[in-house]
């Protein structure tokens, strides 16, 4: 399949990737990580909506490995929302009433630098767990939700994932399923006539949340790949991370905002970054976004514009801060 393919097709290198995008001079080898623990990620798809030559590009700076993500800064860690205290099992995690996370992989299609679970162990999510998992999900009567998350849980193919939406079904309590994946926008031709008719059947009404931090990451193909899910009876909705140097200003908001309505997906939740050691640079402070916020409110209809929330570990729903 052509998104499988893409998937094995990857840039090697930090380096490699600036030397394909002209940009030896910004990005010199000293400002690179070229093998980092968190491995460059990002397929050809998602490669295509960066602008050749633009060091400040905002969908390069999602993923670019740069040396100072080494430096160790004050309260940041390696688990920034506390994932292993709500771990049920290594596929399972259980933090909010009603709602569970599965972990059905621990792969990405692409490598976000600002990522929280950037230093989570998956190498225990092996089938074994997702059963054990099922298992904890059916003896739970108070579970509404279950949120198929990861890793990107669209990496998987269509025959795995039309067994777990069948077990998924097949649990009584159970009334909603929702999906958080980055291929509707990362890689666009992963929504594929398979997954759609997959999802269409789903004896469960299934929710997509997307993740598009900057309005150039929807492009024509990722506008189509979201009609088709609609079309589907997929509800869409987007959740996005307030970043320095990609999206932490009017104008990048507003334009992810009006690039969102035309996909017809709501704006959900925007996140303050979660602290994670290696994504300092990113940090934008909760008063430079309540700034943001009150800009937004001023110039987008209240449907366009998402709650700013941000999470803190241990507490049982994510907390508003407007
Ligand atoms: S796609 Fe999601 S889970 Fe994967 S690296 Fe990016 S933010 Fe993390």
């Amino acid at each position: 399949m052509a998104w499988q393919r893409q998937l094995q097709k990857l840039p090697k290198t930090a380096s490699d990737l600036v030397a394909q995008l002209g940009l030896q001079s910004a990005y010199p080898a000293e400002k690179l990580q070229q093998q980092p623990d968190f491995p460059l990620r990002a397929p050809q798809s998602f490669l295509n909506k960066i602008q050749p030559g633009n060091p400040s590009d905002p969908l390069l700076q999602q993923i670019l490995p740069l040396a100072k993500e080494k430096a160790q800064q004050a309260g940041f860690s390696t688990d920034p929302v506390g994932d292993l205290e709500a771990q049920k099992n290594p596929a399972l995690l259980h933090k909010y009433h009603g709602r569970a996370l599965l972990l059905l992989t621990g792969q990405c299609a692409i490598h976000c630098r600002y990522c929280f679970r950037q230093h989570y162990d998956y190498g225990q999510t092996q089938p074994t767990q997702i059963q054990q998992a099922l298992a904890q999900i059916k003896a739970d009567n108070s579970l509404r939700e279950i949120i198929l998350s990861g890793g990107d849980p669209l990496v998987l193919s269509n025959r795995r994932l039309a067994y777990y939406l069948e077990q998924l079904g097949e649990i009584k309590h159970l009334q909603r399923l929702r999906i958080h994946s980055r291929l509707p926008v990362v890689l666009p031709e992963r929504i594929d006539s398979g997954l759609l008719h997959l999802l269409e059947r789903s004896p469960l009404p299934v929710s997509l949340v997307i993740h598009a931090n900057h309005a150039q990451e929807i492009d024509k193909q990722s506008q189509k790949a979201l009609q088709a899910l609609r079309q589907a009876g997929v509800w869409l909705f987007n959740q996005a991370v307030l970043l320095r140097g990609v999206n932490a200003d009017i104008e990048a908001q507003m334009a992810l905002a009006e690039a969102l309505a035309k996909a017809q997906v709501v704006p959900y939740y925007l996140h303050l970054l979660d602290k994670v050691q290696g994504a300092a640079h990113f940090e934008v402070t909760e008063t430079e976004a309540l700034a943001l916020m009150q800009a937004l409110q001023q110039r987008l209809p209240g449907y366009l514009v998402p709650k700013l929330v941000k999470e803190i570990a241990g507490l049982p729903y994510k907390q508003r801060v407007l």
